[in-house]
């Protein structure tokens, strides 16, 4: 939990260049309160260089023409290859809009493990709490915004993507205005409230000529993408059950989540989400069919407004069924079994940003093998926000474009539907395999 005294930010004069100081004086003065808080991302450039084309950039990341003489006899293990981060003036500039748990605790925090991305702007409703995180992570105050003063970030070239992580009503307007400012968007799950809104941010990024990636950090996640390839390579056979869980027992004064008008929903849109789109990352098939059943405690206050318990069923072309719960009132449990013809995959926890666990159990000679691969351990949000960088540097289509993001809104919908009617609901045959997705991150953005 973030608590704002505590963030014991060291004191950082000013970042903005005087009048009068030179941009080597500037990027030396800026380079000094970086080093002071160890956060690689935040370094400032000069405007003019952000707004450079690729050709004039700095060279991306390769290996480093650096020797060491080797700590280690060959025959010893080999660790993983060093990390390898693009020049500042080469990453991609990020705005962040909303400083709540997610921004502070995660998000920000991950810059420093990033490769590609860098935070140069931040947007928020509370100046004084932005003055604070600005001073942290080295932001200029002139690259401090307002909710109002959000569409003056068109003048700001070191602006290239803006990170939309506010609550879900107000991801459409906000993706709207950016892509008006000439801006890339990342946008935080779940996409928006309807799948109308969802229609019209996809638009108004083409219109804008702009990328639209939603924040699927799980489809970044090494542990959750092994599993996939072991499910589409049908290592263990054929797929035919999924089992997914991802419940929480929410505070009790938590503010907008319980609000429907600010969420759109209970559990569902913000982590029976998980469920549904792992499930859809694991198969890269899309349901044809969903059967749904949602139950609330009547006497608490928290599911006035939006839902507490939801289950639902996802059958898939092949055959595949899938089983989801997710609940807004029982202890954390966050986890996935894949149950394939010879093994089964299991990821417990499947869904949080830290210590996932995966536990393959086959027969391969009669005898049960449990295998449990090390955790590589990369930041989600590190891992999502490089690709989103790589993406722009070389204009590609983000692995989870808008189009990933408005596919579980309509299946969404669909389960609801089918819980108020208490009958499945049908939804339109996708035959084509990944039919939403993008590019794949490459295995250096993995
Ligand atoms: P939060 O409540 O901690 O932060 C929301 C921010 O929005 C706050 O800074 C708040 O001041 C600001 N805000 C602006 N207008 C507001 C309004 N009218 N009402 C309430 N807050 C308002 O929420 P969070 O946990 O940071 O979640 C933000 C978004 O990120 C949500 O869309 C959520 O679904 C998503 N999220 C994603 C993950 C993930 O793992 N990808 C995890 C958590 C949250």
């Amino acid at each position: 939990m973030f608590q704002e005294s505590s963030a014991a930010a060291p004191e950082i004069t000013d970042l903005e260049p005087r009048h009068d100081e030179s941009r080597r004086q500037f990027i030396n003065h800026a380079g000094r309160g970086l080093l002071a808080v160890g956060v690689a991302g935040a370094l400032p450039l000069a405007a003019a260089k952000a707004a450079a084309p690729d050709a004039a950039l700095p060279p991306a990341t390769g290996p480093l023409d650096i020797k060491l003489p080797p700590l280690e006899a060959d025959t010893d293990p080999k660790g993983a290859d060093p990390f390898n981060p693009d020049a500042p003036e080469r990453r991609v500039g990020y705005a962040l809009v909303g400083l709540g748990h997610l921004t502070l605790n995660e998000i920000l925090p991950a810059f420093g493990q990033c490769k590609h991305a860098k935070a140069v702007a931040l947007v928020s409703g509370d100046p004084e709490k932005m003055r604070k995180v600005a001073q942290q992570y080295g932001i200029k105050p002139s690259s401090c915004y307002s909710y109002q003063t959000y569409d003056q970030l068109k003048d700001n070239p070191e602006v290239e993507v803006i990170y939309i992580v506010l609550p879900n009503s107000m991801h459409h307007e906000f993706t709207l205005r950016g892509a008006k400012a000439g801006k890339h968007i990342l946008c935080e799950k779940p996409m928006a409230n309807t799948a109308k809104e969802c229609e019209e941010m996809i638009a108004a990024c083409k219109k804008a000529g702009k990328k639209l990636m939603i924040a699927y950090r799980i489809q970044y996640e090494p542990l959750n993408r092994a599993a996939m390839k072991l499910v589409r390579d049908k290592t263990y056979g054929a797929t035919k059950l999924l089992q997914m869980v991802n419940c929480q027992n929410q505070a009790h004064d938590q503010q907008w989540r319980h609000k429907k008008a600010l969420a759109g929903g209970g559990a569902l849109p913000d982590i029976g989400l998980y469920c549904l789109n792992t499930t859809r990352f694991l198969l890269g098939e899309e349901p044809t069919e969903v059967s749904a059943q949602i139950y609330s405690t009547p006497s608490d206050a928290r599911f006035k407004e939006v839902e507490e318990n939801v289950t639902f069923t996802l059958r898939f072309p092949s055959g595949v069924i899938s089983q989801c719960t997710t609940g807004y009132g029982t202890f954390n449990s966050k986890a996935y079994t894949v149950h394939a013809e010879t093994g089964s995959i299991k990821m417990d926890p499947a869904f949080p940003y830290h210590g996932l666990r995966q536990e393959r159990v086959h027969a391969p000679n009669g005898k049960q093998l449990k295998e449990t691969p090390n955790d590589p351990m990369k930041n989600q949000f590190a891992l999502e926000m490089d690709h989103m960088a790589e993406c722009v540097r070389q204009n590609k289509t983000p692995y989870t474009p808008g189009e990933e993001g408005l596919q579980d809104q309509r299946i969404m919908e669909a389960i609801y539907q089918s819980a108020r009617e208490n009958k499945p609901v049908k939804l339109p045959a996708v035959a084509k395999l990944d039919a939403f997705r993008g590019e794949a991150p490459t295995d250096e953005e993995a």
